[in-house]
């Protein structure tokens, strides 16, 4: 496999992923939104385990997340405050990449069966729904682990047409 490597926007922090994402999320909820300034941030998913620091000590900033009420750490370089990844109380094993920290943002794949569009009803009125990848109001699943209902559209999107055939 070819390595999985990114960095910050100064590059004092590097960081390399031992093994693929096991999934990839594309969340449009607030935090999302702040946190990435724009209308969807791209978080692939991976092992802890299989994340190395290979430059640079991050700092962390602790959010408590308004839905689950459990802490979520962004870790960030202390220099040009570039956020680079995620742990979760909530899932300790894992870690979520900020995407666009990638040195080859197309090491990681959307595939339609590990990857979800989440939290389009915060989304701004013109982001693209992508076609062929399962697509949610909001959460995929309720807190008790209901599936919600996905929508798939065959072509691009735009959000506010596809709440048009919402029953
Ligand atoms: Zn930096
Ligand atoms: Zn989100």
């Amino acid at each position: 496999m070819t390595e999985i490597t990114g960095q910050c926007l100064c590059g004092a922090l590097r960081y390399a992923m031992a093994a693929p994402a096991q999934r990839v999320t594309l969340c449009s909820c607030h935090f999302c939104q702040r946190a990435t300034g724009t209308e969807r941030m791209t978080l692939p998913v991976f092992n802890l385990s299989d994340l190395t620091v290979r430059a640079g000590t991050p700092a962390t900033y602790t959010h408590v997340s308004e839905g689950s009420g459990k802490q979520i750490h962004i870790h960030h370089c202390p220099a040009c405050a570039t956020k680079l990844w995620m742990t979760f109380e909530r899932w300790p094993g894992l870690v979520g990449l900020y995407g666009g920290t990638l040195d080859d943002p197309d090491q990681v794949t959307l595939a339609p069966e590990s990857t979800k569009q989440i939290f389009l009803s915060s989304a701004r009125r013109g982001t693209v729904v992508l076609p062929g990848i399962p697509a949610y109001w909001n959460h995929a699943a309720t807190l008790d682990g209901t599936p919600e209902r996905a929508y798939v559209v065959d072509v691009p999107t735009l959000v506010e047409d596809m709440m048009i055939g919402e029953d």
